[in-house]
């Protein structure tokens, strides 16, 4: 279906990005052949490393005239096989294109290309007493224009929105190679159809982003965490709804079961407090008033103790507070060690935030009946459940099971109201649940606008339609 990359076409390539940043070697493919999916791999026939949008506006000219496949690919962080280059054809890395380009403290707006990590970016402008609120914990792996194709999350979503509430102007490569700019240091715009929003998070199906222009905010100057400890998961779900009804907005509500603190506590052979609670929230105030944010965290330390918490730790100093994050960042990584061939399936739905209660106790009942070990974590302040089926039974039953555990799971979340994925997209994965969450119509709107934009389909084929 798709032009394999033969050698006229390779030198072609070569000659776009330099011998050197074309790389055909198997060895140096198998990085390339997967994200963070375990059990996903497909190695692509070449990697372009490009170097600018001028590199990237011809790759994908010659992949519109020639026919051969291009996955883009920032830093192969994402949880849904994204970046999986599953027709083979060309993985276009967007690595080399790193820079910050400009921190413009004026219009409170950065300038950088796809390829910085945000974690880097979050450093940069936050030297200069600036602050880039979303933050997906994978932040110091992955990179901004991975973000903007997923659209990405993270614990500070809750009172700071996620990646999209942030781009103001996007330049971008359009699948046969035209540069389009959207948008600029603007924080208003609406001249026209919301052409960057509809590029956001369409995981690298309809544009390649090459450069983006992010809304800043002034960095907050106080904060306090706190971790608190409670005897259930469900009166943890109760005390994250009853901290939203109070009208307090905190920048993060994380929720994290038992078992995946343990699998922290493992991988890094230091006890967690409170190891035998059922499950612990991790709750994050900032602002510029230190009364209110003392105010607000009292009321909340009420609160959860109202509702059965063990106890009330509060982290105001920094060393203190990014033990108890450090703790949270891994505990992906953790769960991944408890199977022996570091595989699990995550699931990433989301719910009204209301719903919470209900949905968490649900989880486990498919978990009993199914027989398979699920683990759950996540953005609670955003109804945003991450659900781990951990592969540590036997191949049968983890393929007798696994996929029905998987469905079970989505039907439960859009059930209650809610939808497939809340982060971590499509991809891959999902791409045969898409429908559990839209309906027919929206999926053939969909499939019309990927037509449109990319009528020979050779930007990441095999991506979000089944
Ligand atoms: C430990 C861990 C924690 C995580 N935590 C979070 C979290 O808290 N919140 C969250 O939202 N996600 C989280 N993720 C998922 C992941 O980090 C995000 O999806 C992230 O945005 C991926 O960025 P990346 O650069 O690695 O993208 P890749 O994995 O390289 O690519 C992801 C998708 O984006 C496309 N793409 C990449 N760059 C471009 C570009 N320049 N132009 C067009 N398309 C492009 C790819 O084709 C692919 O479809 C986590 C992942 C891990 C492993």
């Amino acid at each position: 279906m798709f032009k394999k990359l033969d050698a006229p076409l390779l030198s072609k390539l070569a000659s776009i990005v330099g011998e050197d940043n074309l790389l055909t070697d198997p060895e140096a493919l198998e990085p390339y052949s997967h994200d963070e999916v375990a059990e996903l791999r497909h190695p692509p026939e070449a990697v372009a490393r490009a170097a600018s949008s001028d590199e990237v506006a011809r790759i994908l000219s010659l992949a519109q005239s020639e026919g051969f496949p291009v996955t883009p690919r920032g830093a192969g962080q994402g949880l849904s096989g994204g970046a999986v280059p599953v027709y083979g054809g060309l993985v276009l890395s967007l690595e080399r294109m790193n820079r910050v380009l400009e921190i413009d403290g004026e219009n409170l707006m950065v300038t950088a290309e796809p390829g910085v990590i945000t974690g880097n970016l979050h450093r940069e402008v936050e030297e200069q007493g600036l602050f880039y609120p979303p933050d997906p914990a994978s932040l110091d792996s992955c990179t901004i224009g991975g973000n903007i194709a997923e659209n990405a999350g993270g614990p500070r979503a809750i009172k700071y929105g996620v990646t999209k509430d942030y781009v103001c102007g996007l330049e971008a490569v359009l699948p046969a190679g035209q540069v389009v700019q959207m948008g600029g240091k603007v924080v208003k715009n609406v001249t026209g159809y919301n052409l960057i929003q509809l590029l956001v998070g369409s995981e690298g199906t309809l544009g390649v982003v090459t450069k983006v222009v992010l809304r800043l905010l002034p960095k907050p100057q106080e904060r306090v965490d706190l971790l608190v400890p409670f005897d259930s998961f469900e009166a943890a779900g109760r005390a994250v709804s009853e901290i939203i009804r109070a009208r307090i907005v905190p920048v993060a509500l994380e929720f994290m079961e038992r078992d995946s603190l343990l699998a922290v506590e493992k991988l890094r052979d230091k006890e967690v407090p409170f190891r035998e609670a059922a499950a612990h929230l991790l709750i994050t105030l900032d602002g510029n008033d230190k009364a209110r944010i003392d105010a607000d965290y009292e009321r909340i330390g009420e609160i959860c103790l109202e509702h059965g918490a063990l106890d009330v730790l509060v982290a105001d100093t920094p060393q203190v507070r990014d033990r108890l994050w450090e703790a949270r960042k891994l505990i992906i990584e953790a769960l991944q060690h408890l199977s022996p061939q570091h595989i699990m399936d995550t699931q990433d739905v989301v719910v009204p935030r209301s719903k919470l209660p209900e949905l968490l106790p649900r989880i486990k009942e498919v978990g009993k009946k199914t027989g398979l070990h699920i683990i759950s974590f996540g953005h609670a302040g955003d109804g945003n459940v991450h659900v781990n089926v951990i592969k540590d039974v036997d191949e049968e039953l983890w393929t007798a099971k696994r996929d029905q555990a998987a469905e079970e799971i989505y039907r439960l979340a859009v059930g209650m109201g809610g939808m497939v994925t809340g982060e971590h997209g499509i991809g891959l994965t999902r791409r045969e649940f898409l429908g559990l969450g839209v309906d027919a119509h929206q999926i053939a709107l969909m499939r019309r606008i990927k037509e449109d934009f990319d009528p020979a389909g050779i930007l990441n084929p095999g991506k979000i339609f089944a």
